[in-house]
């Protein structure tokens, strides 16, 4: 809908998918409210946050989704997936388990969706570093051979979380208008 002349609103759907523990929850919740919790349980009740930003004097909303702890039982829904245009796909830098789990989502979010969707390599928790599993080369070149995006965030410390979501609705933005 416009209200003025010549102003338009656009309004894209981006999923947040990865495996179980992650941190999706945690970006969603550092981006939209700047809040952090440190013993969250699996989302309850809210599906998605809508976050705007201003692009080339456009209000640009982003409705962002969140699993509601599905993922643990393969059981995330077409649902979930219809009509996004953009898509993180996050791992923990600390568990290598969770970035050879990239591919099964990615096949996911193929199956469910437009091969156009922007997509982000998301390697969270960075502030773990002594932890790491998973280097920022095997990050990168995933991402690389896939023609994602790639970023390492945490959600704990705020490292890049802003980032990796605006640079996906920049992307879609981008190819949209
Ligand atoms: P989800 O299952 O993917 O939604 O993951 P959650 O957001 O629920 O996070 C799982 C656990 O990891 C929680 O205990 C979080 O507090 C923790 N966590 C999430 N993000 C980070 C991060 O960036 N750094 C650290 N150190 N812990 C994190
Ligand atoms: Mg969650």
């Amino acid at each position: 809908s416009s209200d003025e002349e010549g102003s338009e609103e656009y309004l894209f759907k981006i999923v947040i998918i990865g495996d179980s523990a992650v941190g999706k929850s945690n970006l969603l919740s550092r981006y939209a409210r700047n809040e952090f919790n440190p013993h969250s349980k699996a989302t309850i009740g809210v599906e998605f946050q809508t976050q705007s930003i201003e692009i080339d004097g456009k209000v640009v909303k982003a409705q962002i989704w969140d699993t509601a702890g599905q993922e643990r039982f393969r059981a995330v829904t077409s649902a979930y997936y219809r009509g996004a245009f953009g898509a993180l796909l996050v791992y923990d830098i600390t568990g290598k388990d969770t970035f050879e789990s990239v591919r099964k989502w990615l096949d996911e979010l193929n199956a469910h969706s437009d091969s156009t969707v922007a997509k982000m390599l998301v390697g969270n928790k960075c502030d773990l570093e002594s932890m790491r599993q998973v280097s920022v080369e095997d990050g990168k070149s995933l991402a690389e051979a896939e023609g994602f995006f790639f970023i390492e965030t945490s959600a704990l410390d705020s490292t890049n979380v802003k980032q990796a979501f605006e640079i996906v609705i920049r992307e879609i933005y981008s190819n949209v208008s």
